[in-house]
């Protein structure tokens, strides 16, 4: 079938695997491309987490959640903020991914063999009114092998495709243009690079071997976002957000470089809210990198004091893991790029998870044993090891030190101890109050009040300041790139737009470019941005998973 094909998917990440499978499924000969080696098959979404957003799932109502789709739909709009016309395919999208999300998406993983971690996560809680941003109730759902458990079911189905001869792999295949004939997309053209034993999310070399062209009916750009291309991420940094950050550590690896982005857009196409990016403000440096400036997210419990670079708290509602972009939105305005979180040695062991599969191997190999040591006493294995060797971290058993070290780490001599002490002190004189007035604390007991959080995820409240749970821990956050927002404008099958033109005055709508398509972070998760500003969380991986499956049900219907 060489040379031959229905569809050229572009970007071997989870989008990609899933369009792909779609196609081949519908008796289409598909042809991947994939800049990286074959080690590197399935993109970011190996080394995720793999948190996923259901609505009203069965992991929800057996830890007695309620929730429903009303509830999602409006938690997803007021953290969304949509606000610009150019929002009308992103608010679309927003809406039916909710439906799949409330519906037809557990089932048709649970089919494929995923399963889920019983206690559901709560991300994202807000802290504003009822119509504001967060999730109203726990909806994150850690999949039972990670990140590789969402990649394996689909590589599996590609990896079937291809010994039946409807799909062929090639990678260190770099796509670097698009090409037209009459007005239609058919095929691409690239760049061949050298093999690479680099092993996976390490950057691989670009030099090249040769050059491809090559033809099919329609493209699929599943190239991912810009994350990994700190040029790229500062370039699209929006003014509300103040000047870009000096430090910026990589959540994800070099491969996302949103080059593809340009080359698409080049050819034609709308590109739409590129100012909208979810970095991440807990960002620590990796002791021990994958990829280069490797930063891990803590993801956070809710009892940890936040600070900013001077030692003030944080205001309201900017309590850990409640809104990510306010957050950020807070720390750019400080003039300062990192804050800290002060916590205790009883919080750590509870509270710290780590984003990132390699950072849970106990879910990532599916270890019922090893995922139960993590109710002993202790952190658990990677927390600890960071918390040793991780260059953001100061422990130490009294204020006194804790403050020195965090002045010698920063070599900026900002933390006063004295203005510290009474933050602190008055902090821990709320816990000792039934009516505190300390809205953190207030968030620490309405935590407790779901089971998994009480199991899992927060410290029974107590006195930072209480010998019995130190040592003290400081921890320097920075922040972290990881996902674009924004992306290729697409309608609701996926069909990448012409820009709006300009000149009419009526209601200005870009045309489906024939041919070309696009799905996963690329396309903004669908329709160019169908999180708006912010996102509830696990909705990346869901997102390539719809919108995957969506451009590849509809590139399948559009080809002879
Ligand atoms: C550590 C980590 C934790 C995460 N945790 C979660 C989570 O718990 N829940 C969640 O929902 N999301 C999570 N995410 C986000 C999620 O994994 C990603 O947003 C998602 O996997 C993106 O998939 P994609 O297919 O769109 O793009 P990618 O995974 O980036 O794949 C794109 C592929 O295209 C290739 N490519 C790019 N340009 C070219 C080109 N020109 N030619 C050929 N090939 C090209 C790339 O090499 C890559 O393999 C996490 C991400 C990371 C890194």
């Amino acid at each position: 079938m060489r040379d031959s094909f229905d569809v050229i998917v572009v970007g071997a990440g989870l989008a990609g695997l899933v369009a792909a499978t779609e196609l081949a499924d519908a008796h289409k000969r598909v042809l991947i491309l994939e800049q990286e080696p074959e080690q590197s098959l399935g993109g970011q979404a190996f080394w995720s987490l793999g948190g996923l957003f259901f609505v009203n799932s069965p992991e929800q109502r057996r830890m007695g959640i309620r929730d429903s789709h009303a509830l999602a739909l409006g938690d997803w709009l007021g953290t969304a903020g949509f606000d610009r016309d150019v929002d009308r395919w992103p608010r679309r999208w927003a809406e039916a991914y909710v439906d799949f999300a409330g519906s037809e998406k557990r089932a048709w993983l649970h089919a494929m063999g995923m399963r889920w971690f019983p206690v559901v996560g709560w991300a994202e809680r807000g802290g504003f009114l009822a119509t504001g941003p967060g999730n109203s109730v726990p909806r994150f759902h850690i999949t039972w092998g990670t990140g590789p458990g969402v990649v394996a079911p689909f590589e599996q189905r590609v990896r079937e495709a291809v010994a039946r001869g409807r799909v062929e792999l090639r990678f260190r295949h770099r796509v670097t243009g698009l090409t037209t004939t009459g007005g239609a997309f058919d095929g691409v053209t690239g760049e061949v690079l050298v093999p690479s034993q680099a092993p996976r999310g390490h950057a691989s070399s670009r030099e090249t071997a040769g050059e491809f062209t090559l033809r099919a009916q329609a493209v699929i750009v599943t190239t991912g976002g810009i994350g990994g291309n700190h040029d790229l991420v500062r370039a699209a940094w929006p003014q509300r957000l103040g000047t870009p950050p000096k430090k910026l550590l990589s959540g994800v690896p070099a491969h996302v470089d949103g080059l593809m982005l340009g080359i698409t857009e080049a050819a034609g196409a709308s590109r739409v809210n590129g100012d909208r990016m979810w970095h991440y403000t807990e960002g620590i440096e990796n002791w021990n990198p994958i990829w280069a400036r490797h930063g891990i997210r803590i993801l956070p419990g809710p009892s940890s004091l936040w600070l900013d670079a001077t030692g003030r708290r944080l205001p309201v509602p900017y309590f850990p893991g409640f809104d990510t972009l306010g957050t950020l939105e807070h720390i750019m305005s400080t003039g300062h790029e990192y804050t800290w979180f002060v916590l205790t040695q009883k919080i750590i062991e509870k509270e710290f998870a780590l984003s990132g599969s390699e950072q849970n191997p106990d879910l990532t190999g599916k270890s019922v044993r090893e995922v139960l040591k993590r109710a002993l006493p202790g952190a658990p294995g990677p927390v600890e090891a960071l918390k040793r060797h991780g260059v953001d971290f100061v422990v130490e058993p009294e204020l006194g030190g804790l403050v020195k070290g965090m002045n010698a780490l920063t070599g900026e001599g900002l933390i006063d101890e004295a203005r510290l002490r009474s933050e602190i002190e008055a902090r821990d004189r709320e816990i000792a109050n039934t009516y505190t007035k300390d809205l953190q604390v207030t968030a620490i007991r309405g935590a407790r009040n779901y089971i998994g959080d009480k199991l899992v995820r927060t410290a029974a409240p107590h006195r930072l300041l209480d010998p019995k749970a130190g040592p003290l821990i400081a921890v320097r956050l920075n922040i972290l790139t990881r996902k674009s927002l924004g992306g290729l404008e697409t309608d609701l099958e996926g069909r990448v737009l012409a820009p709006a033109p300009t000149s009419d005055g009526g209601e200005q709508r870009g045309e489906p470019l024939p041919g070309l398509y696009a799905a996963g972070e690329a396309a903004g998760f669908g329709g160019g941005g169908m999180h708006g500003y912010r996102s509830l969380e696990g909705t990346f991986l869901g997102g390539c998973l719809f919108s995957g499956r969506t451009a590849g049900r509809a590139a399948a219907r559009a080809t002879a």
